[in-house]
């Protein structure tokens, strides 16, 4: 037999997590993490469960039955959101004006989706006119869009997308991934029908969890299937059987994020939606405007930009990893570099959930000042 491995034990240290997430967690919850772990159909675990799904629906800002956490991090949201309602032939309209939606339009090939792809520059909203317009023409079963684009910073509106979506009779399908928990989503008032999200952003809460909410008209069309959902790890119509009254096993649920994600709504709960998003849009206007104090300008237009993701262009001359490492090596500080075609020329600043507070943007000012000079 070969010498068993011996390897340090894991202790990362502290960071300043103000990248597009994870986002800094709190020792609350952390220590809610490291609780007993116990049965998946222990009755506390039953109640914690039902606990998880009031607060989401909170959070959500609706009244959903089908809210719940998927095993798993936000594409794994995406994908169950997808992979429930599309059948082969589905026309699927995917607004793309990011990663992400990029990412929604992949999946929609891979399920046999007829994808109609509406390009959007990248650092802009989503153009609800020309979705209308589209929307008319094709006739899609689906409109899904990115509330708010991670890889730009750009956010889009909800409420004029969804009234596309209703005047062509198509289910409105949305990714709150980033925004949940840092800004209204409005599920109910927007007349959501699917919509993901991921607990590692807004949330404060470890990657690992995907919480999703269907209405009944998306409910109706997954009863209507011809076909299986094509993956049995994520089809909703038995992961709703444990979720709800039956509490009839699928997977073992993930005992331990749960008690985690636990906390971190109950965090967000006392601390209430208004007072939350209030102090993600304060520290995002701070940190604009210090950073345009020194020269840098920002990528997305004032009234589309992100509160918790806030892009910026790497200043002439500034090395992007240098500066990106020095921040790390030298502060504890992460942020994020540019994604896909924006790759090499911005830096993603994040304030999100527990990130969003006066030390950690006083402390990336004074050093993001001190590299660059
Ligand atoms: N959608 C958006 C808007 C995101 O920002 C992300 C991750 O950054 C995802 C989807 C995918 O989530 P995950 O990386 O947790 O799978």
């Amino acid at each position: 037999m070969s010498q068993a491995p011996n390897f340090t034990e894991v202790d990362p240290g502290l960071r300043v997590l103000m990248g597009p997430g994870p986002s800094d967690v709190s020792p609350k919850v952390l220590r809610a993490m490291a609780a007993p772990c116990i049965g998946h159909l222990d009755p506390y675990f039953l109640t914690k469960m039902d606990e998880t799904q009031t607060m989401l629906r909170y959070l959500f800002e609706t009244e959903h039955a089908l809210t719940m956490p998927i095993s798993g991090t936000g594409s794994a949201g995406m994908e169950t959101c997808l992979v429930n309602l599309i059948e082969p032939g589905d026309k699927v309209m995917v607004c793309v004006n990011g990663v992400f939606g990029a990412r929604m339009a992949d999946i929609v090939e891979r399920l046999g989706g007829e994808l109609i792809r509406l390009d959007f520059p990248w650092g802009r909203a989503v153009a609800p006119e020309t979705v209308l317009k589209k929307a008319k023409k094709a006739g899609p079963d689906l409109i899904c869009v990115v509330h708010a684009e991670t890889s730009t910073g750009a956010v889009s509106s909800l409420s004029d997308l969804s009234q596309a979506a209703g005047e062509v009779g198509a289910l409105f399908v949305v990714d709150c991934v980033t925004s949940l928990g840092g800004m209204p989503v409005g599920i109910d008032a927007n007349k959501v029908d699917a919509a993901y999200s991921g607990t590692q952003k807004c949330l404060s809460c470890p990657p690992g969890l995907s919480p999703v909410t269907l209405s009944s008209r998306a409910l109706d069309k997954l009863n209507r299937r011809k076909q299986k959902v094509v993956s049995w790890y994520l089809d909703l119509t038995m992961l709703g059987s444990y979720w709800g009254a039956e509490r009839k096993y699928h997977h073992t649920a993930p005992i331990n994020m749960i008690f985690a994600l636990h906390q971190a709504l109950r965090d967000i709960c006392t601390e209430g939606l208004e007072t939350r998003f209030e102090r993600h849009r304060l520290h995002h206007k701070a940190l604009v405007a210090a950073m345009e104090g020194m020269g840098l300008s920002m990528v997305v237009p004032e009234n589309e930009r992100l509160p918790m993701l806030n892009t910026v262009y790497i200043p002439q001359g500034a090395d992007d990893l240098g500066v990106r490492k020095a921040l790390l090596n030298q502060y504890g500080i992460e942020i994020g570099g540019g994604l896909g075609d924006l790759a090499g020329k911005v830096w993603r600043v994040g304030l999100m959930g527990s990130s969003a507070n006066r030390r950690n943007l006083t402390l990336f000012i004074t050093a993001l000042k001190s590299i660059l000079e």
